[in-house]
Order: structure tokens, then sequence, then C-alpha cells
């Protein structure tokens, strides 16, 4: 694949962990989510496509650019900084 993102080297997490509960900064105040993503440095699960987009300001505060899917049957990645979706160490 071409090296459409320069940012592979921040990535430290390739799985999700066993459980997720969901955003964990939407349960901190009570909100909702709708789509979760776990960044791909530290393991922070946010939400995006949801009113607080948890996940983009964790990516913009913390300098961590990668998040991946945390939904069931989803593996894509988002560079936040490239503005681009791809695999990462997709085996077939
Ligand atoms: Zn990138
Ligand atoms: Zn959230
Ligand atoms: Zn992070």
């Amino acid at each position: 694949m071409a090296a459409i993102c320069t940012h592979l080297d921040s990535i430290e997490l390739l799985q999700l962990p066993e459980a997720v509960a969901g955003c964990q900064d939407c349960l901190a105040i009570g909100g909702r989510w709708v789509h979760l993503r776990m960044c791909q440095t530290c393991g922070h699960i946010g939400c995006d496509s949801s009113p607080n987009r948890h996940a983009s300001k964790h990516a913009a505060a913390s300098g961590h650019p990668i998040a991946r899917s945390a939904e069931p049957g989803e593996d894509w990645s988002w560079c936040y900084l490239d503005e681009v979706a791809f695999l990462v160490g997709a085996d077939g």
C-alpha cells in the first residue's frame, strides 16, 4: 500500500481492549456517543460523529494523530492530520 500517512510511527496499539465501555469522556460527563474510536498511541477511547467529538478533541489535544474504529466489525484507522483512512497491519 502506498505511504498515504506519514504518522505510522505513532502507532503503539493495534488491537482494541477486550471490553470497550464507551467513550470515556462521555461517560465522565454523562453524555451520549455515536461512533467510537481508539487512539492508537495511548488507547484513549473517544466518540466521533457525535456532538462532543471526543476522539478528534483527544487527537488535537494530545498530538496523537491516528485512531482506529472501535465499532464491531470495523478495523480501519484514521489519521486526523492527513484526514485519510487506511488499514494498519492488515494481513488479509
Ligand atoms: Zn498521518
Ligand atoms: Zn464522547
Ligand atoms: Zn492518545
